[in-house]
């Protein structure tokens, strides 16, 4: 993990979820408050701005000034919810990451016990945890596989019944709609893989 590759890949994530803050925001208006979108383009705002220095450290303490910034920026459910993942992630990876499997695992563990949540309740586990299995599962080709896996695993939170976070409130109301941050999950799975593949 070189700086530059490491700015290549703040750089892609942030630019990615700034540009589908609208489309975040839309799917929160359906079942939650409107606001995903604003917060998720907020935090990356943030960690855009930062990106030249993170870029710089090595990878954990990377992951650290991340996960610092979207706690402090994003706010909502997500913001504690996506710091939680990149703290855990900062505390566990290797500064090679090598062990990114067994690191994400505990990360994705560590929303869990954050949230109070588990997959199937139609929030961002619903992503993360499919994502997580996928890549304990290895092979070949996973920076060309996990996008499908995450965009298929968020296309799945339609149907289901929230049962965590604001969605909830809307009891049967909340089928029928995806996720807002079972897709920002997606999104950020999808512009870290493309941006290795570049
Ligand atoms: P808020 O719900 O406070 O307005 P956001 O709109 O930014 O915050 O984020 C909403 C997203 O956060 C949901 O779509 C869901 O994916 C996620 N979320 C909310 N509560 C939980 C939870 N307890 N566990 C996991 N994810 C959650
Ligand atoms: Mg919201």
């Amino acid at each position: 993990m070189t700086p530059a590759l490491l700015h290549h890949l703040i750089l892609a994530v942030a630019d990615d979820m700034i540009a589908h803050a609208d489309e975040l925001t839309e799917l929160d208006r359906a079942v939650g408050d409107g606001d995903h979108g604003i917060n998720m383009k907020r935090g990356f705002e943030a960690v855009r701005a930062d990106a030249g220095s993170t870029a710089e450290k090595p990878l954990p303490d990377a992951l650290k000034a991340i996960g610092t910034q979207l706690v402090m920026k994003v706010g909502g459910a997500s913001g504690p919810l996506y710091g939680t993942l990149f703290l855990a992630l900062s505390k566990e990876i290797a500064p090679d990451a090598s062990n990114l499997p067994t690191a994400f695992a505990k990360a994705v563990e560590a929303v869990k016990a954050r949230g109070k949540s588990q997959p199937g309740q139609k929030t961002m586990l619903d992503v993360l945890a499919p994502v997580q299995t996928a890549l304990a599962e290895g092979g070949g080709d996973l920076s060309a596989r996990l996008p499908g896996v995450a965009a298929s695993a968020a296309d799945a939170t339609i149907p289901m019944l929230a049962t965590r976070g604001r969605a909830s409130f809307l009891g049967e109301r909340s089928i029928g709609h995806m996720d807002p941050g079972a897709r920002s999950s997606a999104l950020i799975v999808a512009s870290v893989c493309r941006a290795l593949e570049d």
